[in-house]
This record gives C-alpha cells, structure tokens and sequence, in this order.
C-alpha cells in the first residue's frame, strides 16, 4: 500500500540553518573532480539516464573514484523519502521506477569494464516492497550482461516490509550485502529519525540467517558526537549480527542545514578504531577520514574474499575450534 501522507516536500533536513561548519583539516584532502576519466564517467551516466551517490551525496572521494572509472549507482530515483540529518540526497516525493535502470546499470558496468559495481538506492517507502524488486532485476541484470562483475549491493532499511525485501535480494545472490547502522544508537532520533538501530542491526542477521556465506558490510560515520565506548559497542552489536565487514569514516556536513560535525576524528583516531575492530573479528575493516562505503570496495572485497578463505583453511586444520565463517 502506498502512503505518502508522512513524506515531507523536498527540503534539506532541517529549515533552520545550524552555525557556520567548523574549516576541515589538512587531512581530509581531496583531488578536484578533473581529468579524462572523470568527463566519461559522467558522460556515461548521463547517457545512460543513471544516478549516482557519488554526486547525489556530494561524496569527497568523487574526483580519485571517477577518474578510476568507479561510480556507485543509485537505483531508484534521485528523490529520498527519508529525511536524514547528515544525507545530501533530495527529500521528496518520487517519480516512477525507471524500467530500464537494471539494463542501463548493466550497460555501464560493461562499459567501464568493472570487475566489482556497488549499487545502492534511496529509501522508498511509498513502494509496496521498498524497491527490492528492483534491486533484484538490477542483480539480474549484471549477471547476464557482466557474469565477471561482482555485485555489492548497499540497501536502505525496508521498514515495515524487511524480511520479504532481504529473502528476495539474496536469492537473487550478490556478493555483499551491505547496508549502514550510520550512527550509535543514541543518535537516531536526531540523524535518522525514520529509522531504528535495531532494526538495521536485525536486517543484517536476517541476510545471514538466509545466506550464511553472503558477505555482509555495515559501516558507520564518526564525527556527530558519538563517545567511543558507544562506538565499541556498536562493533560488538555488529558482530553479534556476524557482518564481515566494518567502515567508519568523517562525517563531513554537505550543507549549513544539515547535521553539524561535532568532531573531526583524527588519522590516528582512526587507526585505533580500526585496531580494535580487528581484534573484535571482522574480516575487513576500513578505518579513515575518507572512507566511505563504497571507496576502494572492489580492492577490499578481494581482501575479505582471501580472509576468509585463510580462516577457513585454518579452521579446517583444527577442527575443535569454531568460528570458522
Ligand atoms: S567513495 Fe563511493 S560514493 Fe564516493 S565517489 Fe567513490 S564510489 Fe562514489
């Protein structure tokens, strides 16, 4: 059923306009989005009538990632129906699912000649299954048209129709599945007030529980106020969900309107956390300023694949110990 009645018109998060955003540090440094590989990669976007979160969030990484001929599509439109404190995406009511997404998607990742495409959507919840059908045509897609590609795919929450949403798009089998806690549960209800933290944190092992092998990927941003004990136990709820793979990065304010940065997290900061991430258990974990879900995700992703194969083969050797996922 589609109600529409609790989306707002679009507008940034907030109307009234937080204080001026504190100067960014040395080192969150970014290459100027320039040069050949940035033009095509937006040419082909634009061709292909295909959004992107590389721009739509006003992304740092965009001028490195798209030189390379990495982009992140968006599916479903360029219109959130959330409203969330630090996201950069329209809020609004959306315009109909684009029928040829899932081919153009296909087309573009041929074309750049992808080995590993990251695909993520706006929230929809006026759509009677939140869109996942069309997640799973995109995932259809690929695998016909690029069968080499690997697929992340990076989803929104489903409320309200999860568990029918994930059963669909895990049989339709991409590699990862990802999809963001983005805070500590203390800062919902400013940051993602449409959301619950257990909510995603219950998506998460729901992808497990229908796929145990499914590689799984949460991450969250740092810099709203959160302390770091809340970050800790945010790994450890993680874990509890067996998600393989954690990213933390600097939440950066992309208008004066939305959330403001409490903190800038130093390099170091972020090695410390990635420290102790590890020690916790994840197969992967990317820990800077810049980081972001889907920065260097096909470098990544083939680290993890390798992890876990080393676990395995080591668990195999001592069978008395579990924990051999
Ligand atoms: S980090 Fe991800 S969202 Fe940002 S530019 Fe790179 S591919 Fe796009």
């Amino acid at each position: 059923m589609n109600d529409l009645t609790n989306i707002p018109p679009a507008a940034t998060p907030s109307e009234e306009p937080r204080p001026k955003r504190t100067r960014k540090p040395d080192w969150i440094r970014v290459r100027a989005p320039t040069g050949e590989g940035y033009n095509q990669t937006r040419k082909l976007m634009r061709e292909l009538n295909l959004n992107t979160v590389c721009e739509e969030a006003a992304c740092p990484n965009i001028g490195e990632c798209w030189d390379k001929k990495h982009a992140t599509v968006m599916i479903l439109g360029d219109v959130c129906t959330r409203a969330c404190a630090f996201c950069n995406v329209k809020t609004g009511m959306p315009r109909i699912v684009d029928p040829m997404e899932p081919e153009n998607t296909a087309v573009a990742a041929a074309k750049m000649g992808l080995e590993h495409i990251v695909i993520t959507s706006v929230d929809r919840d006026d759509l009677p299954d939140g869109g996942a059908s069309q997640f799973v045509k995109v995932i259809e897609a690929l695998r016909r048209n690029t069968p080499n590609t690997t697929i992340e795919i990076l989803t929104p929450d489903f409320r309200g129709k999860m568990r029918s949403a994930v059963e669909a798009i895990v049989a339709a089998g991409p590699d990862v599945y990802n999809h963001n806690l983005e805070t500590v549960p203390r800062l919902y209800p400013t940051i993602r007030p449409g959301a619950r933290y257990y909510a995603s944190l219950r998506l998460l092992e729901e992808v497990k529980s229908h796929d145990p092998m499914i590689f799984t990927k949460s991450g969250i941003m740092l810099g709203l106020g959160e302390q770091r004990l809340e970050v800790h136990q945010v790994m450890d709820d993680m874990r509890s969900a067996e998600v393989d793979f954690m990213t933390m990065g600097q939440y950066l304010q992309p208008t004066p309107k939305h959330a403001n940065v409490e903190e800038f997290v130093t390099p170091k900061a972020f090695d410390a956390y990635g420290s102790i991430a590890r020690a916790k258990g994840f197969l992967q974990v990317a820990s800077t300023p810049l980081t972001r879900s889907s920065y260097h995700a096909g470098d990544d992703f083939a680290q993890m694949r390798e992890a876990r194969a080393n676990r395995l083969a080591k668990a195999a050797k001592s069978p008395k110990k579990t924990g051999g996922k």
